[in-house]
């Protein structure tokens, strides 16, 4: 594999105990979140091979809202799952400031239990399709990764609570996803995805199934949030809405290839 990272799959762990105990943390700055180096990422079906992800570099500021635009199949669902420890790259490295003073751990040296807790408390997921149990209210769907992550009732309570009317649901709580509007839905994954205060919020196309109205509110959220210090790391096809964003990379064929400052005031996006 010569200079290759052996990733550590769920099940399948490739570095023993003594080799793990001794994987070191390195120092980062402690405004960093997550800084992703050198990703690979590459599928093979049959006879052929793409490279979803060639070679990506990124470091990601504490308070940034990033966007990522590109067209399908670019790389974007592979790159969000890599950064959100879903899925693995072939090689490369995704440190993460596990403590949020600056001590970095990669993702590839991590314990099983180690990449278990990064996923529950340390990335927030927003998907296009919300991905919520239709069975549980409001309220449980937010309150799960808590329960989950062995938070007290009392603690559940109230932070569940606080999201959901900070979010305007407040009135809400108990109607099933059903029972709610797409872009209410939607501010359902967003109380959740903060549920556990994660280092950064990861959101896959989460316009994509909403109309420009409920678009714009979703996109002043995360201005919001922005604003109040949480990372966001955005992937849309969506240019306008990525122009309100700090910064604007461009994926092309898994290779970042742009970058331009956003920035626009979200009352513009749809002026010419
Ligand atoms: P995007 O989200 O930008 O549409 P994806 O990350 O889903 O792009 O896909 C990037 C490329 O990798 C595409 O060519 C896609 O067909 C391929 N790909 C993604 N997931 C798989 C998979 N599980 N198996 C094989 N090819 C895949
Ligand atoms: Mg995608």
């Amino acid at each position: 594999m010569g200079s290759k990272l052996e990733y550590n799959r769920c099940g399948e762990n490739k570095m023993n105990k003594q080799e793990r105990a001794t994987a070191k943390s390195v120092r980062i700055d402690p405004d960093t979140v997550l800084i992703a180096e050198n990703l690979i990422k590459t599928y093979t079906t049959g006879n052929s091979t793409v490279a979803a992800l060639n070679n990506i570099n990124l470091k990601v500021k504490k308070g940034e809202f990033i966007a990522i635009v590109g067209p399908s199949g670019s790389g974007k669902t592979t790159l969000i799952n890599c950064l959100g420890a879903l899925d693995f790259p072939d090689s490369g490295k995704i440190i993460y400031n596990v403590d949020g003073k600056g001590m970095g751990l990669d993702l590839a040296v991590m314990t099983n239990k180690q990449q278990k807790k990064i996923r529950l408390s340390k990335i927030g997921l927003i998907f296009q399709f919300y991905n919520l149990f239709p069975i549980l209210t409001a309220y449980e769907n937010v309150e799960l990764p808590m329960i989950i992550d062995k938070k007290s009732p009392q603690e559940r309570e109230k932070r569940v609570k606080y999201l959901l009317k900070r979010i305007g649901l407040g009135e809400r709580m108990d109607h099933l996803p059903s029972q709610l509007s797409g872009g209410e839905q939607q501010r359902v994954t967003i109380s959740r995805a903060l549920v556990n205060e994660p280092l950064i919020i990861l959101a896959d196309e989460p316009t994509g199934e909403l109309d420009t109205e409920t678009t714009t509110n979703i996109i002043k959220i995360f201005l919001e949030l922005k604003n109040a210090g949480e990372s966001i790391l955005m992937v849309t096809h969506n240019k306008r809405i990525a122009k309100t964003a700090d910064r604007i990379i461009t994926l092309t064929d898994g290779v970042f290839t742009h970058e331009t400052k956003g920035g626009k005031p979200i009352e513009d996006i749809y002026k010419h």
